[in-house]
């Protein structure tokens, strides 16, 4: 084996989950997730991409110190890995940094600490990061370990675009403004971009457009996030799949007037019932368009929601960048999806979105221009791969260290 190899191992862990991907140079090399940690039944799949074997088995997992063990066997017996303390370095996504974590960086005590302040704002994720921190430390001391913060490319939006217009002191005092999320896909999507429309990056401007589950859309300037439609929490912005993205706040104060839902309840309709599961009973597009096909009112209803709001963030993100290079479609829906692909750019064909759409049909998950030779901003699909740019983060920061 050479053994100048960079070794990496990529890990999200959520609180009850462990995604990982291991990568050698920049291939990746093997995959996999565990679920249900701390159930009953844990539900574990590891592949070897190599030899592309697919394990699966239903056995417990009691927390994620064992999850570890659990991969770190799983590289042992396929001999992908002879140990964990041969890796050359680790890399965490953590969804949010707060206001000081603001670029990737080597974990130490101090960052730990910093993860777990800032896990007050971000309950359903920073304290899940962090057991998983932990567990990879605990298994291999030695090896550095690396955060990769959602929030961190979003850290370079002006202040006018980041507060709330609240009183002051709720910003000052308790952190709320605009943190944005699904950064190291921005990032990741819009420097591919660039780099295959030979536009050098930080003289690129752009509109990406993440488009999964959960959704959001960022306007980049001279390639640093200048605005985003998440917000303090991944809720805002965008219909989603089951969250609501933008609604007017009276609602939820007039809803806990008149009914009996308490905080945790009202968070649970507007994050896990709402968005196209609340609009018409199902949350994958896939079972949408099905629908649709079938006759379904609330499943085109839910569509043309989807559409209408999603144009009106491009349009109101075409508004503010000085020049727009390229609008970029990622993840699940946009590199998916040739339909809403075709109805969100139809809608903007005046400001100069001028979708190619014999080029559009049909096509999934491969970087491509969808856009006609006239039109003014380039219309790209750009397949998004957050493990492989926390992987290559992970490694410049080893090497630099
Ligand atoms: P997540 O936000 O969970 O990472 P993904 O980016 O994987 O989600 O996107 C998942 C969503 O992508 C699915 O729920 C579905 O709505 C959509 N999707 C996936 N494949 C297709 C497809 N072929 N056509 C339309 N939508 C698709």
């Amino acid at each position: 084996m050479n053994t100048n190899t960079k070794k990496i191992l990529v890990i999200n862990s959520g609180s009850s989950s462990i995604k990982f991907k291991l990568y050698e140079d920049k291939k990746a090399v093997a995959s996999g997730v565990i679920e249900k940690i701390g159930e009953h039944t844990s539900k574990i799949e590891l592949k070897d991409l190599i030899s592309d074997k697919v394990e699966k088995r239903d056995e417990p997992v009691p927390n994620h110190q064992a999850g570890i063990n659990v991969i770190s066997e799983f590289f042992q017996d396929s001999g992908i890995l002879e140990s964990l303390e041969d890796l050359d370095g680790c890399g965490h996504r953590v969804v949010h940094g707060g206001k000081n974590l603001t670029e990737p960086c080597l974990i130490d005590t101090n960052i730990l600490k910093e993860i777990r302040r800032v896990g007050v704002i971000a309950p359903l994720h920073n304290p899940a990061h962090l057991v998983g921190i932990k567990a990879m430390i605990s298994a291999a001391p030695e090896v550095p370990n690396v955060a990769v913060f959602d929030t961190a490319f979003h850290s370079s939006m002006p202040n006018y675009a980041y507060m709330y217009a609240l009183p002051y002191e709720f910003y000052e005092k308790e952190g709320i403004r605009k943190y944005g999320f699904h950064g190291t896909s921005h990032s990741y999507v819009s420097k591919k971009a660039a780099e295959f429309l030979g536009i050098d990056y930080d003289k690129f401007n752009a509109i990406s457009a993440h488009l999964g589950n959960g959704a959001s859309i960022c306007a980049i300037e001279n390639g640093r996030s200048v605005d985003t439609s998440m917000g303090f929490t991944p809720l805002e912005g965008l219909m989603m799949g089951t969250r609501c993205g933008d609604i007017d706040p009276a609602i939820i104060s007039h809803l806990a007037r008149i009914s009996d839902y308490n905080t945790e309840e009202l968070d649970a309709i507007m994050n896990k019932r709402s968005g196209f599961l609340g609009v018409c009973g199902y949350n994958d597009l896939r079972d949408v368009d099905t629908q649709i096909q079938s006759g379904n009112e609330k499943a085109k209803l839910a569509l043309d929601m989807y559409i209408y709001r999603l144009a009106k963030y491009i349009g109101s993100y075409f508004s503010i960048l000085p020049r727009t290079d390229a609008l970029i479609f990622t993840a699940g829906v946009g590199e998916n999806s040739d339909l809403v692909r075709k109805l969100v750019c139809n809608k903007l064909s005046h400001l100069g979105f001028d979708i190619d759409e014999g080029i559009n049909e049909g096509l999934r998950g491969k970087l491509s221009l969808i856009s006609k030779e006239s039109s003014k901003v380039k219309i790209l699909i750009v397949p998004t791969d957050e493990e492989l740019e926390i992987a290559n983060i992970t490694t410049s920061l080893i090497n630099n260290a």
